[in-house]
């Protein structure tokens, strides 16, 4: 379970309201069960259960059972896409090794409302049931003009990889061996792609790698998964 607290040994926390009915009601822990907390900072921590009321639960640490793993410095760049879709990128994200997600505001991009708490929530969750320690950060959203007028400011010497279903379909991981040890982004287009004046300016960056996931045009979501792999395939930690 993710909390906000510091974990250290000796500490003695009581959760919120919600996070309380969880454990109390929708887990069924009880006075003397194990928990398993984390925060992003300090390991995993096995605690245990000192109270259990469904209104607040209070726990004890009792020993870290996992170092905290460094964050990862891998951006990942995405056009929001509709409902369940851009549930399913964030959860993928996290899973993947993602550190910083960042929602990118396209010409296509049909998602123009976002709930950035929507989007941790998410984000902690995938990381709980996948025992990953460092949630990603989710960045404010952002124009793709104002994200590339200050790419190099912002992200120093960060290549920027970017999925295009229009490059020539050669594998990708002749492109990606060259990035190898070097500081990586990667973009991802909404469900109508990039429109042609924004493919001619990616291209025309000199920190843009474009890349090809094959002959097939893959859904945005499918893009993300697929591209995310290769990439921790081929450069990843
Ligand atoms: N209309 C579908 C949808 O609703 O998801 C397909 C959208 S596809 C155009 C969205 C993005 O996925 C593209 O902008 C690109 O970043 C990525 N993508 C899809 N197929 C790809 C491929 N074969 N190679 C590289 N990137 C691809």
């Amino acid at each position: 379970l993710y909390v906000e607290f510091d974990l250290a040994a000796g500490t003695s926390l009581t959760l919120g309201k919600d996070q309380s009915l969880y454990l109390a009601a929708v887990l069924r822990k009880a006075v003397g069960d194990d928990v398993v907390l984390f925060n992003g900072r300090d390991g995993a921590w096995l605690c245990r259960l000192t109270s259990d009321s469904k209104k607040s639960v209070t726990l004890e640490t009792i020993e870290r059972i996992a170092p905290q793993t460094p964050p990862s410095d891998l951006w990942y760049g995405f056009a929001p896409l509709k409902s369940e879709r851009l549930d399913y990128v964030i959860q993928k994200a996290v899973e993947m090794g993602v550190g910083t997600i960042q929602p990118v505001m396209t010409q296509f991009t049909q998602l123009h409302r976002l709930k950035p708490e929507r989007l941790s929530a998410n984000a902690i969750e995938a990381a709980e049931q996948c025992e990953v320690l460092n949630v990603p950060t989710i960045a404010p959203e952002v124009g793709l003009g104002p994200l590339l007028e200050s790419w190099s400011d912002v992200h120093g010497d960060r290549k920027l990889i970017f999925a295009d279903e229009g490059e020539a379909s050669s594998s990708p991981v002749a492109a990606l061996e060259q990035l190898r040890g070097q500081r990586i982004g990667l973009i991802i287009g909404p469900e109508g792609g990039f429109s042609p004046a924004e493919r001619e300016k990616l291209h025309a960056l000199p920190f843009v790698i474009p890349i090809s996931l094959g002959p097939r045009i893959l859904r945005a979501d499918t893009a993300a998964v697929a591209a995310l792999a290769v990439i921790q395939a081929i450069i990843g930690d």
